[in-house]
């Protein structure tokens, strides 16, 4: 009967309906479990239960294999938007120091107008 097993309701030790989760650690990729939906708060219980059968170790194999090439996509395709983030970061950070830079001139000049104006009287 896995007709009735899918839609059965399972709750955790906290009597809500426990969050159904999908694994992604190489021991256990792609593997659905079930765990308490607060998962993270300090409040939240320990409960926990596989909904999934475990998975034959050649596709475990091929999904490892297939998040490595995935992730060395990633990190080939993102160093250029890295850059261009750190030359943005870099530019705020001078724009903030000419800001204040210019503040501290600016009221430097006005300090020593007022000096030559208190000596002048
Ligand atoms: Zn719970």
């Amino acid at each position: 009967m896995e007709g009735s097993n899918s839609k059965e309701l399972v709750r955790c030790y906290c009597g809500e309906v426990a969050e159904l989760t999908t694994a992604w650690k190489p021991s256990n990729p792609g593997r659905r479990f079930y765990g308490c939906r607060f998962y993270g708060i300090s409040s939240a219980c320990k409960f926990f239960r596989w909904y999934d059968e475990r998975a034959p170790e050649r596709s475990k194999e091929v999904i490892n294999g297939l998040l490595r090439h995935l992730n060395d996509y990633e990190k080939e395709k993102h160093p250029k938007q890295q850059k261009g983030n750190c030359l943005i970061f870099i530019l705020v950070i001078l724009l903030v120091l000419l800001v204040i830079a210019l503040f501290f001139a600016f009221t430097v000049s006005v300090a020593c107008l007022d000096g030559r104006k208190l000596m002048l009287h």
